[in-house]
């Protein structure tokens, strides 16, 4: 028996507008049945890595195969496999969602009966049968996003690309999306990949691809990630935050990072509970007057990114534009 293929390969993937560049020089693969999240702030290529990978660019440089098929020479056979969900919404909402999905499946030659047992089994899955004949502008978000969920795997596709598909949901209903991202990869063997600049959903991959302005900097599970940091971290909010860190490096002889007024930095490694309480009593009698408030953290995939990047997440606390 062969092998099965990886479901993505890329090699030395390099994309530009222009003179700016989007995406450098990209290896990874990712297997078949994973779900792997694309992280990275806003900014850092993930829409363009997306866009190549769903077929609506061609690379300029390197090579693309996608369940061993190579794009653009096979784009046909390419396509095929893939679904996709983009961030803008897709569905047209003077339709009802049955409609949708009726559309959707004649555009890939689906029809009759095969056609209706097919939304029929999506419609239960993405529990929204009862809403089946409601236009689709009466939906709430999360209900919508469900019905753009099986508007892309309609014809049963064997990759599921999407591009930050819960922008605009409440946490509740991000969590309830992602209950069915986990199931559909259970029961319909779909390799799945999402681009997101959220921790929360990152940490419910099975691994990230970790991008910083069109770099690849990390392939690794999000608990891999979380290790590279093994310490406690402390944030401080000072009055006098440029002053404090350069008076705590010289102290303490570590790396202090200083964003937004906010001084982070990470206790030794594997620092006990008595050493890290030592060492906050420490901080607060020497520098009493330039601290403001000291916050003790368990790190997180955000404390990963800063180490392997050397700076925070999101710099200027871009949040998130519900609506
Ligand atoms: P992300 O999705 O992570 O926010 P993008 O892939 O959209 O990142 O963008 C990566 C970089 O390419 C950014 O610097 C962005 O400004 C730039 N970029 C994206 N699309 C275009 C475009 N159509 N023309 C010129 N520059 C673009
Ligand atoms: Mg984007």
């Amino acid at each position: 028996m062969t092998p099965e293929p990886p479901a993505i390969e890329v090699s030395g993937l390099s994309y530009r507008y222009g003179d700016r560049v989007a995406l450098r020089e990209l290896d990874f693969s990712i297997l078949p049945g994973e779900i792997v999240g694309i992280l990275g702030p806003n900014g850092s290529g993930k829409t363009t890595l997306f866009r190549i990978l769903a077929t609506l660019y061609p690379p300029q440089e390197g090579r693309v195969c996608v369940c061993g098929h190579p794009y653009p020479e096979r784009v046909a056979v390419v396509r095929e496999k893939l679904g996709v969900v983009f961030q803008a919404p897709s569905l047209d909402k003077k339709l009802t969602v049955y409609e949708n999905l009726l559309h959707q499946g004649h555009l890939y030659g689906l029809c009759g009966k095969e056609l209706a047992l097919r939304i029929g089994y999506l419609l239960e899955v993405f529990r929204i049968h009862d809403r089946a004949r409601d236009l689709v502008e009466n939906l709430s978000g999360g209900l919508q996003r469900r019905v753009e969920l099986a508007k892309g795997i309609l014809h049963a596709p064997e990759l599921l690309l999407m591009d930050e598909p819960t922008t605009g949901l409440d946490p509740l209903a991000r969590r309830e999306f992602w209950s069915f991202l986990q199931e559909l990869q259970a029961e319909e063997d779909l390799t799945i990949i999402v681009t997101t600049h959220l921790m929360d959903e990152a940490d419910r991959c099975d691994r990230l691809l970790v991008l910083d302005q069109g770099q690849l900097v990390a392939m690794d599970t999000p608990a891999h990630l979380r290790s590279l940091v093994s310490g406690t971290i402390l944030l401080i909010r000072s009055p006098a935050p440029n002053e404090l860190a350069s008076r705590l490096k010289e102290t303490l002889g570590r790396e202090v990072l200083c964003e937004d007024g906010t001084l982070r930095l990470e206790t030794e490694a594997e620092s006990s509970q008595e050493e890290v309480t030592q060492l906050v009593g420490e901080l607060l009698s020497r520098f009493r007057d330039k601290i403001e408030s000291l916050t003790v953290a368990q790190p997180t995939l955000e404390d990963a990114f800063i180490r392997l990047t050397g700076h925070r997440f999101e710099r200027n606390e871009q949040r998130e534009n519900h609506g």
